[in-house]
């Protein structure tokens, strides 16, 4: 029997090492379900029923989203908790291995950020955990839970403002990427307030008697307007986008009712607020122009992350245990050849396909910069519990992100492989949460100390704000006939690509050289 913590290292290895058929099952499966933030039922469906027959007790009553559940296992403390994001993209439908454009259904969801993998990875590394905790007799609860809506910044803020991590001592987040990585600090992401305004004016005959309409349109269009304007103002750390959601019904109707929703993000929180601030005044003048109303609904937020210093690195030494999947010819051959299908080299064309080192340990970044651009709502729980994010090696550099492009590698040996590897990095450093109390007392105190000291928490939404449970409705319900037919099927097929026809990999020829 294993009596060491570097015995019991190796043990995980060895038993995620064992579980290559269920990490293929699992990856394949999410990905066959694609789905878009608020409408997981499948996906949520299929991980809490592989949790429940793993011991792991489930609460679905979580906020009131459907779709959202945390899993327990284990009694006492600590709590560490270990979450994924699960939902996919629009229009992002592509068959896995295959280095072009190649939807399975045109127009359809999919994973083109490679969300169906992270839950996968901390299934595998909970119940290699579980099995040692088990037999050894470890105190500590384990909580896995999705991050629901990702895509919308939809659901984080709302666990924490709900209380549902009040007892947690620290949390590991996993994220696909294109290496075994993790860093601490500020790590260079944006936060934000995701936010949806709605102008109500008056209908006519667009022809007969438009002097009697007011149009909703016209104010969402002096809004965008009078934002973009704005825009030059703005400090260069801002990013901010938006899309009319709903522009009227038809050109001889005046719209009576409009809708544009914008993503306003910044590096700080008094900025994103600030900036928020700015957005409603603009929205209000844009309806006092148009002799419209103006409401607005707040459909998501998200803080900017900080991660902990102690868990990040006591994560990188067991990354750098752990090392790079070997890669195989065909492997490389699928990354190189999308790398060169959307020019991801340019303007060097250069083309490194997949990574044979690992990256360094990520460290702090000045948010008086922005190089990294997006948003992820972990920064809410990072900046309520101790939490490290680990990303892990199931896609290729250097491609556009939320793309069809992205979604190729995700049912492939490159994600499998990816979540094994990320799966043994996670549970070896769950083990040292568990088993090293001082690592938990000094990932404390670099939040108390450090982290939290000049910076407080406030949330972004409001008590009275709720969840948008109801975006994507529509468009899940459009195409989930159709997307049905292509679930995965494990008990016929051993992959989803056999599934699908489709020979690993596909390239144009004489793109993979
Ligand atoms: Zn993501």
């Amino acid at each position: 029997m294993a009596a060491s913590p570097a015995a019991w290292k190796a043990e995980l290895v060895k038993e995620i090492d064992g579980k290559q058929k269920m990490a293929q099952e699992m990856v394949d499966m999410i990905f066959s379900f694609a789905e878009l933030g608020f409408q997981e039922f499948e996906t949520s469906a299929y991980l809490k029923k592989i949790l429940r027959e793993n011991g792991f007790t489930i609460d679905s009553s979580i906020n009131g989203i459907p779709t959202a559940w945390i899993a327990k296992w284990g009694n006492g403390k600590p709590v560490i908790a270990i979450g994924s994001d699960i939902d996919c993209i629009p229009k992002a439908s592509q068959k896995p291995g295959v280095a072009y454009h190649d939807p399975i259904i045109q127009g359809a969801p999919g994973h083109g950020e490679g969300h169906n993998s992270g839950l996968p990875l901390n299934i595998l590394s909970a119940l290699a955990l579980k099995k040692i905790m088990e037999r050894e007799k470890i105190p500590g609860t384990l909580m896995l839970w999705p991050g629901v809506a990702e895509e919308q910044l939809g659901t984080k803020a709302y666990y924490i403002r709900d209380g549902y991590f009040k007892d947690v001592n620290a949390c590991i987040f996993t994220h696909v990427g294109s290496n075994l990585a993790t860093g601490y600090g500020d790590n260079g992401y944006t936060g934000l307030v995701s936010v949806k305004f709605t102008f109500k004016g008056q209908a006519a005959h667009a022809a007969g008697a438009p002097w009697r309409g007011k149009s909703a349109l016209d104010a969402v269009e002096l809004m965008n307007t009078g934002w973009n304007f704005h825009r030059e103002h703005m400090e260069p750390t801002q990013r901010s986008h938006y899309v009319i959601t709903d522009g009227g019904d038809q050109p001889n109707v005046v719209p009576s009712e409009a809708s544009v929703w914008y993503f306003i993000r910044e590096r700080t929180y008094p900025k994103i607020m600030q900036n928020f601030r700015d957005c409603i005044k603009i929205a209000e003048s844009s309806a006092a122009m148009t002799g419209t109303t103006m409401t607005y609904q707040v459909l998501g937020s998200a803080w900017p992350t900080h991660f902990n210093q102690p868990m990040a690195e006591a994560m990188y030494e067991n990354i750098k245990q752990v090392g790079l999947p070997v890669w195989s010819r065909e492997d490389q051959t699928l990354a190189v050849a999308i790398q060169k299908e959307v020019r991801s080299g340019a303007p060097t064309d250069s083309f490194p396909g997949l990574p044979t080192q690992l990256s360094p340990l990520f460290l702090p970044r000045d948010p008086s910069f922005n190089l990294m651009g997006g948003s992820d709502d972990i920064g809410d729980i990072s900046w309520n519990i101790p939490t490290v994010s680990l990303y892990y090696p199931s896609n290729v550099p250097n491609l556009p992100g939320h793309h069809w492009a992205n979604a190729i590698t995700m049912a492939t040996p490159i994600a499998y492989k990816g979540v094994i590897s990320g799966a043994k990095a996670e549970a070896m450093t769950l083990l040292d949460l568990f088993i090293n109390p001082v690592l938990l007392d000094s990932a404390k105190a670099y939040f108390v100390n450090v982290q939290t000291k000049m910076t407080k928490y406030e949330p972004i939404i409001s008590e009275k704000d709720k969840p948008a449970n109801g975006l994507n409705r529509k468009i899940m319900e459009e195409y989930r006939p159709e997307m049905k037919k292509y679930y995965y099927d494990p008990s016929r097929y051993k992959t989803y690509m056999e599934q699908l026809g489709i020979k690993y990999p596909t390239v144009k020829p004489g793109s993979d050289q």
